[in-house]
């Protein structure tokens, strides 16, 4: 992959395809709750505006619904919230355009001077950015292209995703990957080619599911995987065991069952809950109890990991080498039920190796807690595009800028 440091971006206008997918207030007001994702690309605009490019950001926000542009754009995510808060993180203006290929974003790409700054609207308000159909992105992207000469994808968090800024327009156009990509592929690199051993694997969250794909790659590679979070359930049903209300995925019983077979034969161990603190219901004042994670009461929902997991799980990373972690342990956004998460976050930070948290809301976790982010190795900004890497499989985000 070419790095920007190769090219020459002075007076030139660089497309420059961002995450920055933050996680907006949901009980009305729409502010951004976590800016990480803002943060993380300061970096890359900085180092671009400062070497005189003109820099035009795309990126998404949420899954916005709806057949046109229209649709999707009175429904909302905008990215002008996003755009006040980079201007405000950069202490400059950001210059916004209300479309992404229209008049608006046209006009905002034209009036850009050396060292400016402009974001695009939501590219998914383009129902063409995720079409399955090659030539719709294809036209898309041949639109986009029209305001830039270059292009530099840094959207770590997308790059797993086949879609028109992320695949078809480097396509086009002379390329670099930014240095939050570049840095997130060495880390992942890291952690599948020789890592330091004892290397243990956190996984939590809330879908089994998503995660089936990567536990099923991390057995080649894990010494120990530990399981929280909503997908413990599907595991602890696997194993027979009463799990009352909680979040279960019936029909990946039997997945769970053959990973279970699959650790056996490789001899690496999983881990899980011995206690869960389960609640009578979803809500933040929910009253709960601790109880066996063998013996759920049928009317009762596990919302998190219990304390004597908490402690089994840091001892199970106390002399780790190398760990990676995904997923919440419980649902941290209720602070009842957000000591599991919080003990995971603290034993990662105690580790003496190289310690990577990926995905979107383990990371907003580790900084809800107010943890030192410096005391972790690397905070991955893409959740979905980091499994994928460690599933083995190729992202076409990186495959676009390897071309
Ligand atoms: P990440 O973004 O870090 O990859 P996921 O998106 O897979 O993590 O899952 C995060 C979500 O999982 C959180 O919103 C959290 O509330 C939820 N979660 C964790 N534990 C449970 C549980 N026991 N029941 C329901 N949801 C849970
Ligand atoms: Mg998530």
């Amino acid at each position: 992959m070419r790095s920007i440091d190769d090219i020459e971006v002075a007076g030139r206008r660089v497309l420059l395809r961002c995450d920055l997918n933050v996680p907006l207030d949901k009980s009305g007001s729409g502010a951004i709750t976590d800016d990480g994702r803002i943060r993380a690309s300061l970096p890359v605009i900085r180092k671009l505006s400062g070497a005189g490019a003109r820099v035009v950001v795309m990126a998404h926000l949420g899954r916005p619904k709806g057949d046109d542009f229209a649709a999707r754009a009175a429904g909302g995510p905008s990215l002008r919230v996003v755009a006040e808060r980079l201007g405000e993180l950069l202490g400059g203006c950001v210059a916004f355009a209300a479309d992404l290929t229209g008049p608006s974003a046209q006009a905002t790409a034209d009036g850009l001077e050396d060292g400016q700054v402009a974001l695009l609207e939501n590219v998914r308000f383009e129902p063409a950015e995720t079409s399955k159909d090659d030539s719709e992105r294809q036209g898309l992207a041949a639109a986009l292209a029209n305001f830039g000469d270059l292009y530099v994808g840094d959207g770590f968090g997308a790059v797993h995703r086949k879609h028109a800024s992320v695949y078809d327009l480097p396509l086009l156009m002379p390329h670099a990957a930014g240095d939050l990509v570049t840095a997130e592929v060495a880390v992942l690199r890291r952690l599948t080619e020789s890592p330091a051993r004892p290397y243990a694997v956190v996984l939590g969250g809330s879908k089994v599911s998503d995660k089936l794909g990567v536990i099923g790659n991390l057995l080649g590679l894990a010494d120990r995987v530990l399981i929280g979070g909503g997908m413990v359930y599907t595991f602890l049903a696997a194993l027979g065991h009463e799990v009352g209300s909680s979040l279960l995925e019936a029909d990946h019983i039997e997945s769970c069952k053959a990973v279970l077979a699959e650790a056996r034969r490789r001899g690496v161990q999983i881990v899980l809950p011995t206690d869960i603190v389960a609640a009578t219901g979803f809500a933040a004042d929910a009253p709960s109890a601790v109880v066996s994670a063998q013996a759920i009461p049928a009317d009762r929902m596990g919302l998190d990991i219990g304390p004597d997991s908490s402690a089994l799980f840091a001892a199970k990373l106390a002399d780790a080498r190398t760990v990676f972690w995904n997923g919440p342990m419980g649902v941290f956004e209720f602070p009842a039920f957000a000591a599991g998460t919080r003990a995971v976050a603290e034993a990662l930070t105690k580790v003496d190796g190289l310690t990577v948290v990926g995905g979107g809301d383990s990371a907003a976790a580790v900084r809800s807690f107010g943890l030192d982010e410096g005391a972790f190795g690397h905070i991955s900004t893409g959740g979905g595009a980091s499994l994928e890497y460690l599933e083995g499989k190729t992202l076409p985000g990186l495959v676009a800028l390897e071309s």
